[in-house]
């Protein structure tokens, strides 16, 4: 296995209080990795840094190789990561297709300048953005939903929605932040089987914060624990489960 994602020594400071503190992690290409870690430990911080959200302060972000850490949020989503955000970010007034089409990214053909070349391929371009939203619908069992308004569906139902909205972009690693909570336990194991299934058909690499520690033992194959900024260690969901720094910083406290 080869590194897909590299933070090396990344720190981030919110009015002199180190959120994140000389953090640096390793994502392997194809891994699903967990980040977990008490509140207010920094993993959201984290994940702005990683997508582009925040910019560090210090240190330095590579997505397979490239540098990313000084890129806006969409050259980010161009150099291959998808992420969702802790709360779903959809538009409730728009039907779940329209998200989903939304989500396309921008398309060589509408630069076009030809006129009658250009309305051509846009109109073709529109068609296959439905086609691929329509089919990421139904992977993510949100087909029959496809022309509610998204205000409509429920928690985990927007989780999915969000999912299916990554995966327009065709990303190598998704970024999830906590996207178990809200969610009720039936479309749990959905979403925990859309991951496993993602990353086997699809080799996407995924890294995921996550409370619900069934799901970060049952799915991960690296944990990676944070507190109070740092990277207290990583290792097998196994090893993290045994080692008493954890279970004492983080484990023991939700027992
Ligand atoms: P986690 O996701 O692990 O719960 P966060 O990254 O959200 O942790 O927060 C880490 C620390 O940074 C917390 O003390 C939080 O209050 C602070 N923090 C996060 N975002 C901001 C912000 N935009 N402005 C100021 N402080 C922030
Ligand atoms: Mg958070």
């Amino acid at each position: 296995m080869s590194a897909l994602l590299e933070a090396h020594g990344v720190s981030k400071a919110f009015a002199g209080v180190r959120a994140v503190d000389d953090a640096s992690l390793v994502v392997q290409d194809g891994s699903i990795t967990a980040l977990i870690g008490p509140n207010g430990a920094g993993k959201s911080t984290l994940f702005n840094c990683i997508s582009g959200f925040l910019r560090p302060d210090e240190g330095r972000i590579e997505l397979a190789g490239r540098r990313i850490d000084r890129r806006p949020p969409h050259r980010v989503v161009a150099a291959g990561l998808g992420r969702t955000f802790q709360t779903a970010r959809a538009l409730t007034r728009m039907t779940v297709l329209d998200n989903v089409r939304l989500a396309a990214p921008a398309h060589p053909g509408e630069r076009l300048r030809d006129l009658v070349a250009r309305r051509s391929a846009v109109r073709r371009r529109e068609h296959e953005v439905t086609e691929q939203a329509n089919d990421l619908l139904r992977l993510v069992r949100l087909d029959t939903h496809a022309d509610a308004l998204s205000g409509t569906l429920s928690g985990g139902q927007r989780k999915l929605l969000d999912l299916a909205r990554i995966l327009m972009a065709s990303p190598r690693l998704i970024l999830l932040d906590e996207p178990m909570a809200g969610v009720n336990p039936a479309l749990r194991e959905e979403l925990l089987a859309h991951v496993l299934e993602l990353r086997g058909s699809r080799g996407i690499t995924f890294l995921v914060v996550e409370h619900d520690l069934g799901f970060v033992m049952q799915a991960s194959d690296r944990v990676v624990v944070m507190t109070e900024g740092r990277i207290l260690m990583d290792g097998t969901p196994d090893e993290v489960r045994n080692d008493e720094r954890v279970i004492d910083a983080y484990l023991g406290t939700h027992a």
